[in-house]
């Protein structure tokens, strides 16, 4: 099954974000919605968080669920993840426990949807407006290349390159459309095209990214 073939409506695209209790997922997520971001602490059970955005001049909804870091809910949050089309996991630069506990929620997807391969999927490395870091750079970087994906650094408090991450999720996605048309057009193998390197932290790196397809994915 790819991740395509198992959505309700072309006009749904479907990110789940998984990580700890507390690393800032709904933070990152109320930043990129709502544009705003709130100090106080409350934990999340389940939520989901609605955007429009245009994908090659069609409109489409991002559903977004946040599954909190709960471990009660397991078949909440396999459904989610059986169900998604991107995946973010998020821990906090300042706590090295959720950077280790990122290795139990690729686990989870895999487990669910056997392969990564053909999905959209970054490591994001929350709360870098905080000096006193638990977790290098560099070692996002290498669990990313482990993986084969993109990583990112953010700060949901300082509005840091949280537009940016969204904008590279999708980027993803329209990567691996394009490469899986190519492949079936010509009856030749659908062949996945992962980043050579991933997504770095400072602004201008975005501009690394062919300018043709950046303007087809358009967040409004
Ligand atoms: P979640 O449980 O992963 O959804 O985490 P929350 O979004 O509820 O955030 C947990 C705590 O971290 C809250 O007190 C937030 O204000 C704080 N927080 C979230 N993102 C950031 C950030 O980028 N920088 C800093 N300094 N704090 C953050």
């Amino acid at each position: 099954m790819t991740n395509r073939s198992i959505s309700q409506d072309k006009n749904d695209y479907r990110i789940v974000v998984l990580g700890s209790a507390a690393v800032g997922k709904s933070s990152l997520l109320t930043r990129f919605i709502h544009g705003t971001f709130k100090d106080s602490y409350s934990p999340t059970v389940e939520d989901t968080y609605r955007r429009v955005v245009t994908l090659d001049s069609s409109v489409c909804t991002l559903h977004i669920t946040d599954t909190g870091g709960s471990h009660h809910f397991p078949a909440m949050k396999n459904l989610a993840i059986k169900r998604g089309h991107a995946f973010l996991v998020v821990y906090s630069l300042a706590n090295r426990r959720s950077f280790l506990s990122l290795e139990t929620f690729h686990a989870e997807i895999v487990s669910v949807r056997n392969t990564l391969s053909m999905v959209p999927f970054m490591v994001v490395g929350n709360k870098c407006d905080i000096k006193e870091r638990e977790v290098s750079e560099s070692e996002g970087l290498a669990l990313a290349k482990k993986w084969g994906c993109s990583y990112i650094e953010t700060s949901a408090k300082h509005d840091f390159q949280v537009r940016k991450l969204f904008e590279e999720l999708l980027y993803l996605e329209k990567r691996h459309s394009m490469t899986l048309e190519v492949g079936q057009g010509k009856g030749k193998k659908s062949q996945v095209t992962r980043p050579q390197k991933p997504v770095q932290q400072s602004e201008p790196q975005l501009h690394k990214q062919p300018e043709s397809q950046l303007h087809k994915c358009m967040l409004m």
